[in-house]
């Protein structure tokens, strides 16, 4: 990776933050790679748009230029799946500093370039799993077609999937008395972060 080392992009405190909020040490990382190999997105030659192998990412927050990491594709294409956590020698779990500067993004605003759209999507997935407890498909992409001004956006799909059994009509509420103190649980542990 070339990087260059301007002053304005310097964020030392950057890396503190990420390693509060997700709970790790990044100095811990050596470079090895084992977490870009096994990276399922990553390593996708079809739909692989992430502008940063994860690996880099742990050395520009080294590096004291998380700033870049913040801006970059890779942490929203980051599917959360854990496979570099598992397969990290040094026992970092990659997926959670991966969330942690997806949540830092979002409160500074930094939207990901040409994925304006996934802050939405996530938004209202979790709106969707709170009021349900379970995935309602139906509203779900309903809504995000609406609110990303593509309204006719796999529309055709819609009778297939439901025609295989995939797509309900209709939301189940299983699984809501569960759903609704987690998100409580949450942001009440939210709140008390930021004291
Ligand atoms: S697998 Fe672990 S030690 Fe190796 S580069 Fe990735 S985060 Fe760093
Ligand atoms: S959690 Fe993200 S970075 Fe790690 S292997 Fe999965 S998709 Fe790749």
């Amino acid at each position: 990776m070339k990087a260059i080392l301007a002053a304005d992009a310097l964020r030392p405190k950057l890396l503190a933050e990420v390693e509060r909020r997700s709970g790790q040490s990044v100095r811990e990382c050596y470079q090895c790679g084992k977490c870009s190999a096994g990276c399922p997105i990553f390593g996708d030659p079809d739909g692989n748009d992430m502008d940063l192998p994860p690996n880099q990412v742990m050395r520009l927050l080294q590096l004291g230029l998380g700033e870049t990491a913040l801006r970059s594709r890779t942490i929203w294409l980051c599917a959360g799946c854990a496979t570099c956590t598992t397969r990290c020698p040094r026992e970092v779990d990659l997926a959670s500093i991966m969330e942690a500067l997806r949540i830092m993004a979002l409160e500074e605003g930094i939207t990901p370039p040409g994925l304006r759209n996934i802050p939405l999507f996530n938004k209202l997935f979790l709106k969707n799993i709170r009021r349900y407890g379970r995935l309602y498909e139906m509203e779900l992409i309903g809504k995000f077609n609406m609110f990303s001004f593509q309204f006719f956006k796999d529309v055709l799909m819609a009778p297939v999937l439901f025609f295989k059994g995939r797509l309900g009509l209709f939301p189940s509420f299983r699984g809501r008395k569960t759903a609704s103190p987690a998100f409580e649980d949450a942001r009440k542990a939210g709140e008390q972060e930021q004291k």
